[in-house]
């Protein structure tokens, strides 16, 4: 039986994007009564989390079933009273374009069949796509050539208003008495351990302002920035960034478009509902991914990150005129490149750091966790309380194989920011 912390344990949380949130709150909960959370940001949701965004895609299929039973249990919570205001459950529409490489058909066609016999997709909950008119008939607004375009669309997805769950979750906390220190005194810069002969114990971190920070336990949630307070960790974590754009529509058009599904060109990219407050409309590219590299890891770039790779700039153009040709030739605003920490094989490290077991990190987000936001703080919770990662697959790994060269989901050639040899310059045409 493990040793379960005490509901009056001090714990710290470091960082407040989308597994500090929820590890935030389900600590609350179930009666924690001393968290701590801190966040370099000056506000939540902070600029610097993934989750600082209007949307996020919220889906079931992944390449393994574990994955899909977890994210089907959040679909479900992002349709509970809390979360509904938050999640528009409108289908997607995931397909490959007519100059699709075989890979993005091949991880298409593996997402399919974890879904495609789940007995939680009831019947009519799929339909083909072999055509635009597929596409069309579905979602009449995309009205674009949908040249060659093949896959499916899931009925039972749909995506998260990123940034307001963030608040909302924030805001839960607050409720519950959780702390928040942000900014400076919240930006952790390294870690505080106390040592006595062989043992190792953490006892906080510093921030950048000199402020300490003591806890009994520490549990790091930085997403891709991980790798800058544990070092160790840069073997099995690559922090990687992706091109994000939108289009601004006027309320007319806004109106034309709300109700479409997301719609996901595995080769391409993806796309969401306009958001009706903004007009604005969220775009990202698919790629495999820009690195940073600084002295042997991989850390997100300081800056400047609002701009994107004209590699990307094209593919979200072309998808644009694929699928919403009256839009074409407008200026892309709001670009940017955002950052997140893939593992070499998209699994997630939440677990105690190897000879520190008051020192957890949750980590590992490769790409797919925001959402996992109902649910990441269970997993964490339970880590925290069985005192050991009972999940294999979400161990830290002390041997890695794999290249993060080649990730099997991801399309493209993956390229360190500093060989991007174009940005696109400017927003117009
Ligand atoms: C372009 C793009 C599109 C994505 N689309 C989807 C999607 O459609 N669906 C989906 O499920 N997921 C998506 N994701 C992934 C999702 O955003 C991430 O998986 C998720 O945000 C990771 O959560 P995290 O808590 O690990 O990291 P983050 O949310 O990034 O949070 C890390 C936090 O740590 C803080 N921090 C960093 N350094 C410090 C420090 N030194 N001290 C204190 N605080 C610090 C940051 O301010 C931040 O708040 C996407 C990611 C990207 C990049």
């Amino acid at each position: 039986m493990a040793n379960l912390p005490s509901k009056d344990a001090s714990i710290l949380i470091v960082g407040a994007g989308v597994f500090g949130l929820s590890t935030a709150l389900e600590l609350a909960q179930q009666g924690y009564k001393k968290i701590k959370v801190l966040d370099r940001g000056a506000e939540i949701p902070s600029a610097y989390s993934a989750g600082c965004d209007l949307n996020k895609i919220v889906r079931a299929e992944y390449e393994n079933s574990f994955y899909t039973d977890l994210a089907l249990e959040s679909i479900r919570q992002w349709q509970s009273p809390f979360y509904a205001t938050c999640y528009r459950h409108l289908g997607y529409v995931l397909a490959t374009s007519a100059a699709s490489p075989q890979k993005a058909r091949d991880t298409l066609a593996k997402a399919f069949s974890s879904i495609e016999n789940h007995p939680a997709f009831p019947d009519g909950s799929f339909l083909p796509i072999a055509s635009a008119a597929d596409v069309k008939a579905f979602a009449p607004q995309l009205d674009g050539p949908m040249i060659g375009w093949e896959g499916y669309i899931n009925k039972h997805a749909g995506y998260a208003r990123a940034s307001k769950a963030l608040t909302k979750v924030y805001e839960a906390c607050i409720d519950l008495g959780v702390s928040f220190v942000m900014g400076d005194d919240g930006h952790a810069t390294g870690v505080l351990y106390e040592e006595s002969g062989k043992s190792k114990q953490c006892i906080g971190v510093k921030a950048k302002s000199g402020t300490m920070h003591f806890a009994d336990k520490t549990i790091l949630c930085l997403g891709a920035y991980i790798a800058k307070l544990v070092p160790t960790i840069a073997a099995q974590i690559t922090a990687k960034s992706w091109a994000v754009a939108h289009l601004q529509l006027t309320p007319e058009e806004v109106k034309s478009m709300i109700g479409i599904p997301v719609v996901n060109c595995r080769d391409l990219g993806f796309f969401f509902e306009p958001d009706e407050e903004t007009g604005l409309m969220k775009l990202c590219a698919h790629s495999a991914g820009y690195t940073n590299y600084e002295g042997g890891a991989s850390v997100p770039s300081e800056g400047p990150n609002d701009r994107i790779p004209e590699e990307d700039e094209r593919k979200i153009r072309q998808l644009i005129i694929e699928t919403m040709p009256q839009f074409a030739g407008r200026p892309l605003v709001n670009r940017f490149i955002c950052w997140c920490a893939d593992t070499v094989d998209s699994e997630y490290i939440i677990d105690a750091v190897p000879g520190c077991k008051d020192l957890m990190v949750v980590a590992g987000d490769s790409g797919h966790a925001f959402k996992m936001l109902p649910i990441a703080g269970r997993w964490a919770r339970a880590l925290l309380e069985d005192g050991e990662q009972k999940v294999q697959r979400w161990k830290w790994k002390t041997q890695i194989n794999e290249s993060s060269e080649d990730i099997s989901w991801r399309v493209g050639k993956l390229r360190d920011v500093k060989e991007v040899a174009e940005w696109a310059k400017s927003s117009k045409l």
